[in-house]
C-alpha cells in the first residue's frame, strides 16, 4: 500500500514525488515511457547525437526547486544562451540580441534609432511586471468566482486561505503602480498592437512576436498572446533573470537529476508501465490498474498526465460530477506546434553573417526564421483553415554549438520548433504529409543559410500527432492544454478546481495541466505537493 502513486515521470511528477517523500510518504512513480522526464528528455537518436527530443531550453525552473532537490549535485548544469537571439533578415542585415543592453541598442539602431532608444524602457517595463507576477506562479490560485455549492462545496479553511492569498496578490499588484493598465493589457491582450506602439522596425517586432506565439495556435494579433511576452523575462535559470539556457547533456539531464534526487529521498520509480485506470471505491482512491493487469493499492494518486487523459481516459465515465465532466470536455487543446530534430555535418552558414567552421555568436542563440510580422500572421492564416503554413515560422537552436557533448566533433544538432502545423488538418493526415512539410521547413531555412539542405545527415520529424502519441499530449498541445486567459490561474484546469484537488478524494493533478501551466518550471508539482501535504498523509 503506497501513500501516493504518481502517474507520469514528467519533471513536475518528479518534483511532487520528491516533496512528498521528504515528508515521509511512501511514493511510487509510474511512467509509461522507458525513460523519465516527460517532455524533458535527451535521446540518442543516432549514434553520437544526443537530442533534446521535445523541450530544448530552460529558464523558468524555480530556483527553490534547484536547491531543494540539490540538482547540481545530481549533474544538472545550465549553459547560458548568449546571445539570446539571432534573426537573419532578407536584405543582408541581421539582428543579434543578448544580455548586454548597449550592444542590443547598437544592433537595433541598424534598423531604427528610435527603437534603440525605446528598447531599454520596454525591457524595464516587462521586467517590472514580470517581477510582480512571478510570486503568483508559486501560489495556489485563490477561488475568486462565486460558483454555487453544487459545483464544489468549499469549507471555511479554504475560504480563509483563498482570502489571504487574494489579499497578498492585491498587495503584490500594488507594486505595479501606474503600470497596471499596461500589465492588464500584457496579461490579456494581443502582442502585436503592444509591439507596434513601442517599435517601428519589423525585424525587431517579429523577433519579439515569435516569443509571443511559442506553443500557441494564435497569431501575434490575437488576444492572450501578449502574456507569453512576459515569459522571456521570467525565470532565472543559471542565476540571471530572463537568461534562457541550455542544459548540459540536453534537457534529459534535468529529468535524470530530478529522478536521482527523488530516488535519494526514497521515491520508487518504475518506467515502461502504463496506468490504465484509476481505481475508486466510494468516491475515494483505492489504487491503480496497470496495462499488465496488475493492480497497485494506494491511498492517493497525483496525475502528471493532462486533464483529458486523467479524467476522460483513466476514470470511468459517470464517476465524476456532470458539471465537472462537462467543464473538462470544454478544455481547449488546440495546437499547431511541431518539432524537427536534425543531425547535420556542418553549421548553418548564414548569407547575412557568413562563417560556419566554428560556432559563432549567430549559432549560439535562438535563430528566428520568419523575420516579418506579416509573415507570421500569414503563416497563421494558412493554419486557421487546417493547412500547414506555406512559409512556416521556425525557431532554430543549435545546442551542440554550446555543448560539445551532444554531437560528434564538427557535426551538429539543429532543433527546429515549427509553427504553424495544425493538429486538425482540413485534408490528408500527418503521417502522410509530415516529411513533405519537413522539406518545406528545411528549404525555408535554406533561404537564409543555403548550405543546410546538403548538410542533413538524419532527421526526426514530430508532427502534432506524434507529440500526442509519444508524449501523451492531447491534441499535441505542448502545455497540456492551451494557455489563453480563460485557461489560466484560477481557471486552470477548470474554474473552481485550481487548487490541484479534484472531485475524487485523494486524487490530485500535479502536472502542467494545472496552474501555472506549461514550461519547465516545476511549480505545478511543487504546489500540488504542498496542497497534498496540507490535506495530510492519507
Ligand atoms: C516539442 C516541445 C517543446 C517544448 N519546448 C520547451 C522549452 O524549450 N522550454 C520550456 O520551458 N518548455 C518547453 N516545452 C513545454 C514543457 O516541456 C512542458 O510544459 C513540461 O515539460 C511539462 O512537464 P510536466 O511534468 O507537467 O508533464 P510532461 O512532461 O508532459 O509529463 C507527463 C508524463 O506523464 C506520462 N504519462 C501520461 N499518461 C500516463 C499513463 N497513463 N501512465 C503512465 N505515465 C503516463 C507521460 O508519458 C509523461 O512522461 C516544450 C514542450 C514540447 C512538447
Amino acid at each position: 500500500m503506497y501513500d501516493c502513486v504518481i502517474i507520469g515521470a514528467g519533471h513536475n511528477g518528479l518534483v511532487c514525488a520528491h516533496q512528498l517523500a521528504k515528508q515521509g510518504w511512501k511514493v511510487l512513480v509510474l511512467e509509461r515511457r522507458d525513460l523519465v522526464g516527460g517532455a524533458c528528455v535527451t535521446e540518442e537518436l543516432w549514434p553520437g547525437f544526443k537530442v533534446s527530443t521535445a523541450s530544448y531550453l530552460v529558464s523558468l525552473l524555480l530556483p527553490e526547486i534547484e536547491e531543494e532537490m540539490q540538482l547540481a549535485r545530481h549533474g544538472y548544469r545550465v549553459l547560458p544562451r548568449n546571445p539570446s537571439s539571432f534573426t537573419p533578415g532578407t536584405d543582408g542585415r541581421s539582428l543579434l540580441l543578448g544580455p548586454d543592453l548597449k550592444q542590443n541598442q547598437q544592433q537595433i539602431s541598424q534598423f531604427s534609432t528610435r527603437d534603440a532608444e525605446q528598447f531599454p524602457r520596454y525591457e524595464a517595463m516587462l521586467q517590472k511586471i514580470a517581477e510582480c507576477l512571478e510570486p503568483a506562479l508559486m501560489q495556489t490560485p485563490p477561488d475568486l468566482l462565486p460558483l454555487p455549492a453544487s459545483w464544489r462545496s468549499v469549507g471555511f479553511r479554504k475560504k480563509f486561505r483563498d482570502t489571504k492569498t487574494a489579499y497578498h496578490l492585491h498587495q503584490s499588484l500594488k507594486h505595479l503602480g501606474e503600470t497596471i493598465p499596461e500589465a492588464i493589457e500584457l496579461l490579456t491582450g494581443p502582442a502585436l498592437p503592444i509591439l507596434n506602439r513601442w517599435f517601428e522596425s519589423d525585424i525587431l517586432k517579429a523577433t519579439l512576436a515569435t516569443d509571443a506565439i511559442i506553443g500557441t495556435f494564435q497569431p501575434p494579433s490575437a488576444p492572450g498572446t501578449a502574456y507569453v511576452l512576459l515569459h522571456h523575462v521570467m525565470g532565472s535559470a543559471g542565476g540571471a533573470r530572463g537568461v534562457w539556457g541550455y542544459v548540459e547533456g540536453g534537457m534529459g539531464a534535468l529529468g535524470q537529476a530530478m529522478a536521482a534526487s527523488a530516488k535519494a529521498a526514497g521515491v520508487e520509480i518504475r518506467t515502461g508501465i502504463t496506468v490504465e485506470e484509476i481505481l475508486i471505491s466510494g468516491q475515494q482512491i483505492s489504487g491503480v490498474r496497470l496495462s499488465t493487469g496488475e493492480t497497485i493499492a494506494t491511498r492517493s494518486v497525483a496525475s502528471n498526465a493532462d486533464a483529458h487523459v486523467t479524467f476522460e481516459k483513466l476514470i470511468p465515465a459517470g464517476t465524476l460530477p456532470e458539471t465537472f465532466e462537462k467543464a473538462v470536455s470544454r478544455i481547449d487543446y488546440s495546437s499547431a506546434s511541431m518539432k524537427i530534430n536534425v543531425a547535420v555535418s556542418e553549421l548553418p552558414d548564414f548569407t547575412c553573417q557568413p562563417g560556419s567552421q566554428e560556432p559563432q555568436p549567430q549559432h549560439r542563440g535562438t535563430i528566428h526564421i520568419g523575420a516579418t510580422c506579416e509573415e507570421i500572421e500569414r503563416a497563421y492564416d494558412d493554419a486557421k483553415y487546417g493547412k500547414p503554413s506555406q512559409k512556416p515560422i521556425i525557431e532554430m537552436t543549435i545546442p551542440s554549438a554550446v555543448d560539445t557533448t551532444l554531437a560528434p566533433p564538427g557535426q551538429h544538432i539543429l532543433s527546429l520548433f515549427v509553427q504553424y502545423a495544425p493538429y486538425q488538418l482540413a485534408s490528408g493526415n500527418w503521417d502522410e504529409i509530415k516529411e513533405d512539410f519537413a522539406d518545406r521547413c528545411i528549404n525555408r531555412i535554406a533561404e537564409f543559410a543555403p548550405n543546410v539542405p546538403a548538410s542533413v545527415l538524419h532527421r526526426q520529424v514530430l508532427s502534432p500527432l506524434d507529440l500526442e502519441r509519444i508524449f501523451s499530449l492531447t491534441g499535441g498541445n505542448i502545455f497540456q492544454g492551451a494557455m489563453p486567459t480563460h485557461q489560466l490561474y484560477n481557471m486552470r484546469p477548470v474554474p473552481g478546481w485550481s487548487d490541484y484537488r479534484t472531485p475524487i478524494k485523494g486524487l490530485y493533478l500535479c502536472g502542467s495541466a494545472a496552474h501555472p501551466g506549461g514550461g519547465v518550471m516545476g511549480a505545478c508539482g511543487r504546489n500540488a505537493a504542498r496542497e497534498m501535504l496540507r490535506d495530510g498523509r492519507p
